[in-house]
């Protein structure tokens, strides 16, 4: 069942076309990738999503309403810069950011104190938020996003700062989270996250959608006929243009892209005439890639 809804969304900031009629839906319970380059009108998509700017045209429709005040409190945003009032104490910064999406005292408090356990982060309950390192604040702004159990959770680059084991911590509450039925936006330029925990994604490039699906069909389309090999021999037929598109030798391995219709089969019987092969392998291609490819309409160059 789809959850968010945009249809035709623009924005324009003076001159600058930020959103150029966007439209894309987010399913129940996923975790959804919206990606893109720098500049590409997602922070601005996220902040029309929160109301914190509106449409210039298009519409936004959340839990089936248009009626923002009718989900306001079932939604809930991670910011990528730190939104903290510094000289609060922790503790007072998450229980106001609990109130304001409307739990009570007693309960901001309970969750709260679990939160800043859960995280790490008990002895530093009554410290103002700008003694604390940069890490430590974003766990702040993360349990001020989480503490009311958000229907919909939207993350801007939330592993900001974070080393990799709080980035596990914070990872493992998302997918809690994603278990108890929360649907999660998941904005960040790191790939590899994404390839672990999304299962559907929106790339957008200047201000509009050019790849947006299921995470496994989009790498099935793409990764079609791509191939890694690993072999004994003198590999000529690798540079035979009408066999061989590409082919990226790795050391230890030879990544190929078949020449336009050559299937991996025909691939297959030229090459075990010519050399040993130890390992014929059909790969699909990282989201890196796909990424590179389609925002700049070539291969990505290697890693
Ligand atoms: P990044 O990955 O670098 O954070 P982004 O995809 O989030 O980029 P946006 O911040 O949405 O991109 O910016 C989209 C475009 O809109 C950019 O050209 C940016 O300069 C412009 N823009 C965003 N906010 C404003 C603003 N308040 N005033 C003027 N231009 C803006």
């Amino acid at each position: 069942m789809t959850l968010l809804s945009l249809e035709h969304v623009k924005k324009n900031f003076g001159s600058v076309q930020a959103v150029k009629g966007l439209s894309l839906q987010v399913d129940e319970g996923q975790i959804f990738g919206l990606l893109g380059p720098n500049g590409a009108g997602k922070t601005t998509t996220i902040r029309m999503i929160m109301g914190i700017i509106l449409p210039d045209e298009g519409t936004i429709s959340c839990f089936g309403s248009r009626d923002r005040k009718t989900w306001d409190n079932r939604i809930s945003y991670l910011p990528e810069e730190r939104g903290l009032q510094r000289k609060m104490t922790v503790e007072q910064c998450i229980h106001f950011f609990g109130q304001l999406k409307g739990l009570n005292f007693s309960d901001a408090a309970y969750k709260s104190t679990y939160w800043l356990n859960r995280l790490g982060l008990a002895d530093w309950h009554d410290k103002e938020v700008q003694e604390l390192s940069r890490g430590m604040q974003q766990k702040v702004q993360f349990i001020c996003a989480i503490i009311s159990n958000p229907q919909l959770l939207i993350l801007d680059e939330p592993f900001t700062g974070l080393d990799p084991v709080n980035t596990q911590l914070i990872k493992d509450v998302i997918l809690e989270l994603k278990g108890q039925g929360s649907t999660i936006i998941f904005s960040t330029h790191l790939m590899d996250q994404v390839e672990k925990l999304c299962e559907s994604i929106c790339l957008i490039n200047h201000g509009q959608v050019v790849l947006q699906g299921k995470l496994s069909e989009i790498k099935q389309q793409h990764g079609k006929n791509r191939i890694r090999l690993i072999y004994e021999g003198d590999a000529a037929f690798l540079k035979d243009r009408e066999l061989v598109q590409k082919a990226d030798d790795y050391g230890n391995y030879v990544e190929i892209i078949p020449a336009n219709n050559v299937s991996p089969q025909q691939l297959l019987k030229a090459m075990i005439q010519q050399v040993i092969v130890k390992k014929f392998e059909i790969t699909e291609p990282s989201l890196h890639e796909i990424f590179i490819q389609t925002v700049q309409g070539k291969e990505a160059p290697h890693a």
